[in-house]
């Protein structure tokens, strides 16, 4: 249980380190503090410090608590196999073991290491490994796919094909979500409201995850959310702040756009002003009256939140098709940039060399168990 006992004693040295360098240390205070440790854990605790000094400063949201975790960049570490060696005192590494699960050796094997972060939960330690990779986008698209996220179901996503044909609509039920949404309002054990959360965290997993495969059997596609945000005050967002809160519907963007771009799917957002409400076939103004949706024009009835998909589909076929509302200079999640029923692509020139690129630098963190052992 030695190398244990030094992984905690490198937790205390940071937080010690971190702490003071938020309350002003400079370096060599530090240093004269901690002489026995590696430099390196001073300064990555003083830059991460200072980063969210920097932030304390320009939005005075004080922290209640300050909970550092141990920042490692691509040189402090290195992963063999199952072995992991940690800088800790000088010319002294920690020598652990890591257990990477099979998915996770499988998604290790296809990136690069871009730094990670020392985690501890119930007395266990972990490695948040940062992974790192360069994904070619496709320029064109061919399959667009809606997705829509609502209360009824989850998601549902239906993918326009070239031809204009929506095929295989795909559902996620939202029962054990409303259910988890009871549990919590009613319990009162704060173990039990983490653990239910834990299982939502789950279900926003595997949704995401199954979008992405989704979403990849189809040639050339790409997805389409709904840009959330700007249009706080129509009846929509008020029936979802009521179930589906707000934190979970950008959360669960935020992880479909992860997955997919890992995958090498682009996923853009747009406009979502009237497209519940606009019949996909024919674009006329229709009822919606819970879960069905009337069009009165063409006297169809569709699944409400199946033809929200549909439209949110159509409508950027549509921006496709007039070359100049679609461009790639501004940023996809760029709020500020929004005009009103256009989409955006995310960013595609490099911002140091101005170079076009052909592809995306993408992320993901694996949470990997440590344990005793190794050299
Ligand atoms: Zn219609």
């Amino acid at each position: 249980m030695m190398a244990m006992d030094n992984v905690l004693k490198l937790f205390q040295t940071y937080d010690e380190a971190f702490r003071l360098a938020y309350s002003g240390f400079s370096y060599h205070e530090l240093r004269a503090i901690h002489k026995e440790f590696n430099s390196i854990i001073d300064a990555n605790a003083i830059y991460d410090a200072k980063k969210l000094l920097k932030v304390v400063l320009k939005t005075h949201n004080y922290p209640k608590k300050l909970n550092p975790k141990p920042l490692l960049r691509k040189q402090d570490f290195r992963i063999t196999g199952n072995k992991c060696s940690i800088i800790f005192k000088p010319g002294e590494r920690l020598e652990l073991k890591v257990f990477p699960s099979e998915k996770q050796l499988k998604l290790m094997a296809g990136a690069n290491p871009k730094g990670a972060r020392l985690v501890e939960r119930n007395g266990k330690y972990f490695l948040n490994l940062v992974l790192k990779k360069e994904v070619a986008f496709q320029k064109e698209f061919e399959t667009v796919i809606g997705v829509d996220i609502g209360i009824n179901y989850i998601a549902v996503c239906s993918a326009l094909t070239k031809d204009g044909r929506f095929k295989n609509p795909l559902f996620f039920k939202g029962g054990e979500w409303r259910h988890l949404c009871d549990r919590k309002r009613k319990t009162t054990r704060i173990e039990e409201f983490n653990r239910l959360t834990r299982r939502q965290h789950e279900i926003l997993h595997t949704v995401s995850k199954r979008i992405a495969e989704y979403a990849k059997r189809f040639p050339k596609p790409v997805i389409v959310l709904e840009r959330f945000g700007h249009f706080q005050n129509n009846s929509k967002n008020r029936r979802f702040n009521f179930l589906l809160g707000n934190w979970a519907r950008k959360k669960l963007q935020k992880i479909i756009e992860y997955k997919a771009n890992w995958e090498g799917i682009q996923v853009v957002y747009v406009n979502p002003a009237y497209t519940s409400l606009t019949c996909h076939y024919c674009g006329a103004k229709g009822k919606r009256n819970g879960l069905v949706f009337t069009c009165p024009t063409c006297n169809r009835q569709y699944n409400a939140d199946s033809n929200a998909a549909m439209s949110l589909a159509k409508k950027f076929r549509q921006l496709l098709d007039e070359p100049e509302a679609v461009t790639g200079e501004r940023s996809a999640v760029d709020l500020s940039s929004t005009v009103e029923g256009k989409a955006y692509l995310p960013r595609q020139t490099c911002i140091r060399h101005g170079n076009q690129m052909n592809g995306m630098m993408v992320t993901r963190t694996v949470r990997l168990p440590l344990g005793a052992g190794g050299g």
